[in-house]
């Protein structure tokens, strides 16, 4: 495999996303050193964020003797994590697509371990004293125009059915108080859902993995990778042989291994950040540390920050043709202007508030809108999991559960589940990928365009806009 397939932009600090930003700033650490020599360990886990860090920490606390090495081609939180929404949020929105590919009793398991993995971040911050401003303040998920009014009664009365529904319907003058916003005109709420702040979270999870004796080098990025047993990971400056290797590496996978390629398409999130105004969130009513997403196929996502911002995202937006890792995702958002005019329309009190900052970031979207997890190699002692599909804050921490799982060759739920059978569904080759991704976005635009002015969308643009509706609700990528 050459190089080229595994470069990693290299960033510097003065480009880091907000809330990375403001993590390395009230936390400062000193960065890890990159590998300099060649070493040997038990497992090698390639990528530092939630996905890496999770699976470190989960083997590390089932089995302290473990030698686990972390290989970061940047510094630990400059992928996904870092500069996500900090959204967490349960698949129950998920449960038709669960329920489709995996039967009733799978479906239901896992819905029932995601919200379980939202409390379970919230007892790992309180455990270890990590400060990520987690608030398990729950989430709404709205309509903002007629045709989105309903869009949401057919899963809940699903989950109803089987039991596990966290949702409640809320009268609209409570939607709107809690919303902040009168353009909201209905609201599910479930108090399964938490927000937090994403920089801090991975920075802490870093942390802990540290103080667990797990051996991160930083400023390191796969060069190569030489399957067997022991599998060898290179490196610039020294390779690492171990038993196990964990590719964690998210979005950067499609490029780096052929077989992946077609498995995902790598697609923005774009994000606002407002000045903080703690005034006028206490006019608005959005006090709480509540999440809300509205009925959209690329759903606009808001919640506020304890210091007085809010933070506003949509997803769907640039599509990057073959899977590279395009250098706008490490610049200020393109389509910022689109969402100030979006939070503007949210929240008219805050028309004159300045935007402190603007970013984006690639998420891998699977043809399921869920992740995969599965091993390859000869020797089978190579791991992934990947496709979150711009849904991983919380579901991470399941990738973690399961790729410590796989690691370990434990036989439990995890290591059973059809999400490790590996991708579940191929994107057509370039350049259709591209071009059918624009073409339904353009699409998914023109028909929401006409939605929110209460108009009937073209026939056309509603079929090809269940191209992506397909994978379900929620998704932020
Ligand atoms: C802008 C944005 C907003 C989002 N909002 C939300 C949200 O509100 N809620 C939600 O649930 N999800 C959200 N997501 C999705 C969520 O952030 C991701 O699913 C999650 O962070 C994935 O974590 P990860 O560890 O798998 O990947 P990452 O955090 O991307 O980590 C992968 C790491 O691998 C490293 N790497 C890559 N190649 C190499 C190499 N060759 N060698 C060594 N290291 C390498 C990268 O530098 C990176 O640090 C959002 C995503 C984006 C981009």
């Amino acid at each position: 495999m050459e190089t080229e397939r595994f470069a990693v932009a290299k960033r510097n600090d003065l480009m880091r996303p907000y809330w990375l930003d403001q993590a390395l700033k009230n936390q400062p650490a000193t960065p890890c050193p990159a590998l300099q020599q060649d070493t040997r360990a038990d497992v090698c886990i390639v990528g530092g964020g939630y996905t890496g860090l999770w699976t470190a920490i989960m083997l590390k606390e089932q089995n302290p003797e473990l030698d686990v090495v972390i290989v970061e081609a940047d510094i630990c939180g400059a992928g996904a994590s870092g500069r996500n929404g900090g959204c967490a949020l349960s698949w129950s929105a998920k449960y038709f697509t669960l329920e489709r590919l995996f039967g009733v009793n799978e479906a239901i398991r896992l819905v029932k371990e995601s919200e379980q993995s939202i409390y379970a971040i919230g007892t790992f911050c309180e455990r270890y004293a990590v400060d990520a401003d987690y608030r398990l303040d729950g989430t709404l998920y709205t309509a903002t125009n007629r045709a989105q009014v309903g869009s949401t009664d057919g899963v809940i009365a699903a989950l109803e059915r089987h039991g596990i529904n966290s949702f409640s319907k809320c009268a609209l003058p409570e939607v709107q108080r809690m919303a902040g916003s009168v353009r909201h005109i209905e609201g599910w709420f479930s108090p399964a859902a938490a927000s937090v702040q994403p920089g801090k979270l991975v920075r802490g999870l870093r942390r802990v993995a540290l103080e667990r004796g797990v051996r991160i080098f930083e400023g390191t990025p796969m060069t190569g990778l030489e399957e067997g047993m022991p599998a060898v990971v290179n490196t610039p400056n020294g390779k690492v042989t171990c038993d196990r290797v964990v590719l964690a590496m998210n979005a950067w996978m499609a490029r780096a291994f052929a077989q992946f390629s077609r498995s995902v398409a790598i697609v923005s999130s774009d994000m606002i950040i407002t000045e903080p105004r703690p005034d006028l969130l206490e006019r608005i009513g959005l006090t709480s540390g509540v999440t809300v997403l509205d009925s959209r196929i690329f759903v606009h996502y808001y919640h506020n920050t304890p210091d007085g911002r809010i933070m506003l995202g949509k997803g769907g937006n640039t599509f990057a043709y073959g899977g590279r890792i395009l250098p706008v995702f490490d610049q200020p958002s393109p389509y910022a202007g689109l969402l100030r005019n979006t939070l503007t329309e949210f929240f008219p009190d805050f028309a004159d508030v300045g935007i402190a900052a603007t970013w984006n970031g690639p998420s891998d979207r699977s043809v399921t809108g869920l992740p995969f997890f599965g091993r390859m190699g000869a020797g089978g002692n190579i791991f992934y999991g990947f496709g979150y599909s711009g849904s991983g804050v919380g579901p991470c921490h399941m990738g973690g559960q399961i790729l410590s799982s796989l690691v370990l060759g434990l036989d439990n739920p995890w290591t059973r589940s059809p999400l490790v059978q590996g991708p579940l569904g191929y994107f057509p080759p370039e350049p259709i990928r591209y071009l059918g991704s624009l073409m339904v976005r353009n699409a998914i635009r023109r028909k929401e365009h006409a939605e929110d002015r209460n108009r009937p969308p073209r026939r056309l643009d509603v079929r090809l806009a269940k191209f992506a509706a397909a994978a379900g609700k929620a998704d932020k990528g």
